[in-house]
């Protein structure tokens, strides 16, 4: 059992790894944790993640209200306290801006490819919740629509956020979504992204009990009939996995460059995006310079 002062220490070591591995800048990010059945210990208002100590932290209670503490608690206070109310077995949230992660946020990217086995064993998916203002009561709207069933997810144009059984828990699925974030985008880059087959993923996802994992919801079994998750109906009940079935497909087509192999026809893939060979590219600029002339 975590004791108040562990807990205070604990915090303080989250927000300085948070610091040092540029997850936060300034004054950005925040971090609380349950000291009991009715209490809160949480990150204070305007200091920099990187510089805390122990005795900065607020007590609150489940609604907010400090109890203890000479600062005032995190202007995200009410996005915590969403998290605690709709998930009991959650005693730890993590909330900062990895610039990777944050970078798929921004562009509306969720990370949801069935792409590493390790992070579909964790997290499952991670969605994107949508955009709301900071600090207002948007933001726990907008995160409760994905919190049953997610252990993390990117929040559009802001940063992520990441819950867990305790803190170092919470804290380690922060910088996973942000090694996932930075292999998914050289992956892009490079211009090709094996996925794994749906039979894997069920494969995997059997893994979960075998290791302990507990996570708060399945993943889907069906591949999404809406692909940003679609919880405009409600809140979200599983975790949408992008993964083809019968295995062996791309959902993003290798580049063809120089006289390879004839070029397949530009098709709209899982994402319902086009993508263009290199070749058939070329054409396409070569002829609109021709109408040009
Ligand atoms: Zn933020």
């Amino acid at each position: 059992m975590s004791t108040e002062s562990s807990l205070r220490a604990d915090i303080v070591e989250v927000g300085r790894r948070m610091y040092a591995r540029g997850y936060t800048a300034s004054n950005d990010g925040n971090i609380s944790v349950r000291l009991d059945a009715a209490r809160l210990l949480m990150t204070p208002k305007s200091v920099c993640k990187g510089f805390m100590t122990p005795d900065m932290m607020c007590i609150t209670d489940l609604d907010g209200r400090k109890i203890q503490g000479d600062r005032d608690p995190s202007s995200e206070a009410l996005m915590h306290l969403e998290v605690y109310r709709q998930r009991p077995d959650v005693n730890a949230v993590v909330h900062a801006h990895p610039p990777t992660a944050t970078g798929f946020a921004v562009a509306g990217i969720p990370l949801d490819r069935a792409v590493l086995a390790e992070v579909l064993t964790t997290l499952g998916s991670v969605p994107i919740a949508e955009y709301a203002t900071p600090s207002t009561s948007e933001l726990p709207e907008a995160v409760r629509k994905y919190i049953k069933a997610h252990d993390g997810m990117l929040l559009a144009n802001h940063g992520a956020l990441t819950v867990g059984l305790d803190l170092f828990g919470a804290y380690y699925k922060m910088e996973t979504i942000e090694h996932f974030a930075k292999i998914s985008l050289v992956a892009r880059m490079l211009g090709r992204e094996n996925v794994l087959s749906r039979e894997e993923v069920t494969r995997l996802q059997g893994l979960r009990g075998a290791y302990g994992i507990k996570a708060p919801a399945p993943i889907c079994p069906e591949p999404a009939a809406a692909p940003d998750a679609g919880p405009a109906s409600g809140d979200a009940t599983c975790q949408i996995v992008q993964a083809p079935a019968g295995g062996g497909q791309r959902l993003v087509l290798e580049l063809t460059r120089g006289g390879a192999a004839p070029s397949p026809k530009p098709s709209a893939e899982a994402d319902g995006e086009i993508r263009l060979t290199y070749r058939e590219l070329s054409a396409l600029i070569e002829e609109a310079i021709r109408s040009l002339r």
